[in-house]
């Protein structure tokens, strides 16, 4: 019977967010793939873990993936980890996943975090629809496609960027978005200097202009303001159910109106809605 390959998340900075469900994985396995060994094997040797290495990365995935997934069909159970966070999110992982799928070799997770997850929920923007972008390209021309194709994106808008690159994906971002379009700039995340800078992408320039980017960051970027046309009818869906239905109320209505006005506006039962404003 083929192996298993176990996708494991490992810290994004902080040794104690690795999970003893990971920690039993990678004791578990007959070898584990590492982005990178060295810093894998740290990790190992702070937890304990004896088991054979070996390296899988943006430059040998094709031909490791080959011999990786020729070890699973012999029955091993391999564990893929990346450098830090989960496997296949800007990461390599994900040529792995595709070619165990196409081999049918089982694929399961171990979960763990994700930093653009991570900084999402820190950056106290919408977090309902969001469009996680990962990287720009270092071609400037693919930069500024990839910015323009999401300028009218209204979901929220997540980047990775390294800190060198940092001002000048911040003045492509002004250009491409406005100064005023606000962004939240989470650095170090879990770590001792773990910072979110809440501001907009004037102020996030001008703080460069001083300072000198360090560590790891996302970006999260507020999605576009809704066009008028569009939100005629959908003016609340920004709004979560309760927002809506307090909204009426301020209006002048009743709980009860609103709540049946709130219904009619999202075309689903009275009942719902009201569950969701009682008991939310
Ligand atoms: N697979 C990882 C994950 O699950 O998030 C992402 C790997 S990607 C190669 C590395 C990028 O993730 C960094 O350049 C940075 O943008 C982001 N990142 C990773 N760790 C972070 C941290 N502790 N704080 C902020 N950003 C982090």
């Amino acid at each position: 019977m083929a192996g298993t390959l176990y996708l494991v998340a490992t810290p994004i900075g902080n040794l104690g967010d690795f999970s003893p469900r990971a920690a039993e994985v990678l004791s578990s396995v007959d070898l584990i793939a590492a982005e990178d060994t060295r810093r894998t094997l740290q990790l190992m040797n702070h937890f304990g873990i004896t088991k054979p290495l070996t390296s899988y990365h943006e430059h040998n995935k094709r031909t490791k993936g080959e011999y990786i997934v020729s070890l699973l069909k012999e029955g091993k159970d391999i564990a893929q980890v990346s450098d830090a966070g989960t496997p296949a999110i800007s990461d390599p992982g994900e040529d792995l996943v595709k070619l165990c799928i196409e081999n049918d070799i089982t694929v399961t997770s171990v979960p763990g975090p994700v930093a653009g997850i991570n900084a999402l929920i820190l950056s106290g923007m919408n977090t309902r629809r969001f469009s996680f972008e990962g990287f720009l390209s270092v071609n400037k021309r693919h930069r500024h496609e990839h910015l323009a194709s999401v300028k009218d994106d209204t979901r929220t808008l997540i980047f990775y960027e390294a800190p060198h690159k940092l001002k000048a994906t911040l003045a492509d971002m002004r250009e491409c978005f406005g100064g005023s379009r606000r962004i939240a700039l989470v650095r170090e995340l879990t770590k001792l200097h773990e910072e979110i800078v809440r501001t907009d992408l004037d102020g996030a320039c001008a703080k460069y202009e001083n300072d000198t980017p360090r560590g790891e960051y996302v970006l999260v970027i507020e999605g576009a303001a809704e066009r008028t046309e569009d939100t005629e009818d959908t003016w609340w869906s920004a709004l979560s159910i309760k927002e809506q239905v307090n909204k009426y109320i301020a209006e002048g209505m009743t709980s009860k109106e609103a709540i049946k006005r709130t219904a009619e506006d999202r075309n689903v039962p009275k009942r719902e809605i009201y569950n969701e404003y009682h008991h939310k």
